[in-house]
């Protein structure tokens, strides 16, 4: 491998924190660090692990040194180093963090650097000498920013306010979300609407028996009840409510898809979904979801949060949206052909003055596919799903029983404690690559490695950090799965007991357990459940357990085959 060490970028980066900023906190190693500080060093940490190209040579600290000078130790030792030629790039939350004197600023980014070839990133100012085509394309943003450090100080400052608030899942907004009102004892916290609620709590209903959001809207406009909109209104003193019954604001499908998608109502704060992209701009734009600012449990939920979960299922597959007042038929997009992979449609006849349902493969009839022209009585094979699903719950609760049994352990936290044992190995494996490959550079300037032995070391190291990396982003997956999964609920399984005893095949149900369905030539029917994974690692743990006590393995799994 041939790595050019002039192409490679070696980042310094700077945190600096004047004593008049406050903030300052005890360590746990007893000496003071400004909490800051430490949230510099997480913002350009997190930028340089989106940077894989840079690597960190040094971190420089001043704690405690006003901006207004460079009479601060380690950045003089930082000079020092890029003078050197150790470091090539310097990174710093913003310009601020450099530096307060903009001048001597810029007498450093404008000349020194540039002549020193170290390029210069202030992260949050967006600011990067590797952007600029222009030599005097630096200048410029220069210039603005001396006469717009105040007021853009100040944007910063009301905007960073605003994000600690979100952060800690305080409400900022001027309007509450239908179903909630402020608190009047603390305008950042939320209250439950009891009125509103019960709509909210209506209308989540309604979806999962199978209702779109056409029908619903139909329904509350029916009933007479106010939109969100006049709602606000009716309650509000500002607003005077309208003359007219025609000028009301009706329910739309919008308004009741719009509440359905709200993780609001499971007592998640979500906020900072939009920003502007700076002081200078009024247009927002919307954020990606990792962005937002989400805070678990900051008011008390309108539903639950498996029932949230299940409708925002249900609004993914409930793509044929049925009439006003029918609901979906229970089976609707879950059946697929077993032999050709292809939908099977829902047909009907009427005989003897009695409607007949039936299911067909969707391609019978076309020459190439060859499927038999077997139908499926929709009657029939309800009460095969039907008897397939309680022959599940049953083996999932046999599982439960299992688990019970091992008092010592729950598969989750053992299972947790192999991957966090594990993530803090490939960490260790990072950290102590990272210290070879910043050591094979000190000794190829020492002159003790050739170029081509250092870059063949260099590329070593790197190829084990990559791996080391991914293995942690794998692992992290699986762990959130596992949570996912698991959601709050101390036992997974404890769900199913509401699966306990169903008498009658229901939209809910299917939706819940069910990702798919196929029907074969024979008659008989494979059901894919969505727990699929989770069930087979409760069931490897259960086996492990049962191995480790020197037993017969349980045998959960029966082969469901329904003919
Ligand atoms: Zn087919």
């Amino acid at each position: 491998m041939n790595v050019n060490i002039d192409q490679m970028i070696r980042v310094a980066i700077y945190l600096r924190l004047s004593k008049d900023d406050g903030d300052f906190s005890l360590s746990e190693n007893g000496k003071t660090e400004s909490n800051s500080i430490h949230n510099q060093r997480e913002l350009l940490m997190s930028f340089l692990q989106s940077h894989p190209e840079m690597e960190l040579v040094g971190e420089y600290k001043d704690d405690g040194y006003t901006g207004t000078n460079f009479d601060r130790p380690d950045f003089q030792k930082m000079i020092q180093d890029i003078q050197k030629g150790l470091i090539n790039c310097v990174i710093v939350k913003d310009l601020s963090r450099f530096g307060r004197d903009y001048i001597e600023c810029g007498r450093y980014i404008e000349k020194l650097f540039p002549q020193l070839g170290v390029r210069f990133i202030a992260v949050n100012d967006h600011f990067d000498t590797a952007s600029g085509n222009q030599s005097d394309s630096i200048v410029v943003p220069f210039k603005n920013l001396i006469n717009d450090s105040y007021s853009r100080d100040i944007s910063i400052k009301v905007r960073s306010n605003l994000a600690v608030k979100r952060n800690k899942g305080e409400f900022i907004g001027n309007f509450t979300v239908y179903g909630y009102v402020k608190d009047p004892e603390n305008k950042n916290h939320l209250l439950i609407d009891e009125y509103a609620a019960s709509i909210v709590r209506n209308i989540f209903r309604w979806k999962l028996e199978g209702f779109s959001p056409v029908s619903i809207a139909d329904k509350l406009n029916k009933a007479g009840i106010l939109s969100p909109m006049e709602y606000k209104k009716a309650k509000g003193s500002r607003y005077e409510t309208s003359f007219k019954k025609s000028a009301l604001a009706e329910w739309s499908h919008v308004a009741v898809r719009r509440i359905l998608k709200n993780e609001i109502y499971t007592g998640v704060m979500l906020q900072g979904k939009r920003t502007t992209p700076n002081y200078k701009t009024k247009t927002e734009i919307r954020k990606a979801e990792s962005e937002w600012a989400r805070k678990e449990g900051t008011h008390e939920p309108i539903v639950s949060k498996a029932e949230f979960d299940l409708v925002q299922r249900l609004l993914r597959e409930d793509t044929r949206a049925g009439t006003p007042s029918a609901p979906v038929h229970p089976l609707c997009g879950k059946l697929l052909c077993g032999k050709c992979g292809e939908p099977v449609v829902r047909k009907s006849t009427t005989s003897g003055g009695r409607l007949y349902a039936y299911y067909l493969c969707k391609s019978y009839g076309s020459k190439k596919s060859g499927c038999a022209s077997r139908r499926f009585g929709e009657d029939k094979l309800h009460g095969l799903v039907l008897a397939v699903i309680k022959q599940e719950i049953d083996v999932l609760l046999d599982m439960e029983k299992a688990l019970k049994s091992y008092k010592d352990a729950s598969w989750e936290e053992s299972e947790m404690k192999k991957i966090d044992t594990n993530i803090a190995m490939q960490e260790e494996i990072i950290r102590k690559n990272n210290d070879l490959r910043m050591g094979v550079y000190e000794d190829f300037q020492a002159g003790i490695l050739s170029r081509e032995e250092y870059a063949e070391y260099r590329a070593d190291f790197t190829v084990r950090i990559d791996t080391a990396r991914e293995a942690i982003r794998q692992l992290l997956a699986e762990k959130s799965e596992i949570q996912d999964s698991l959601g709050n609920q101390k036992n997974w399984l404890e769900q199913f007991h509401a699966y306990v005893g169903i008498k009658e095949l229901d939209r809910r149900y299917v939706v819940a357990l069910i990702d798919r369905i196929y029907l074969f030539d024979d008659g008989s029917i494979e059901i894919v459940f969505r727990h699929k994974n989770q069930k087979e690692r409760i069931l490897n743990f259960i086996r492990e357990q049962e191995a480790a006590r020197k037993r017969k393995p349980l045998v959960l799994v029966p082969t469901v085959e329904v003919v």
